[in-house]
């Protein structure tokens, strides 16, 4: 019986909480990172959608943890008008 080599990566998977700076929202960012293959990530707060960027392999995973503290509905916005 001969062993075969899988090509799956040995991804090494993190979490963190973060607190969205601008709607207070708070969300557990799910992290794949392999040496030699981390780039700059985005991912998106859950509740307003701004934008952060992480070091990561993979597309972080988001899941929400609490709703937003700023008793508003808006997107954030990229652009002040
Ligand atoms: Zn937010």
């Amino acid at each position: 019986m001969s062993q075969s080599l899988t090509h799956e990566p040995d991804f090494e998977r993190s979490t963190f909480i973060q607190s969205c700076a601008y709607c207070g929202a708070r969300f557990e960012v799910l992290v794949s990172r392999l040496a030699g293959s981390d780039e700059p990530e985005d991912y998106d707060c859950p509740e307003c959608g701004k934008r952060y960027t992480t070091q990561a392999a993979l597309p972080p995973l988001v899941n929400l943890r609490s709703r937003r503290r700023d008793g508003k509905s808006d997107g954030y916005q990229e652009t002040m008008f």
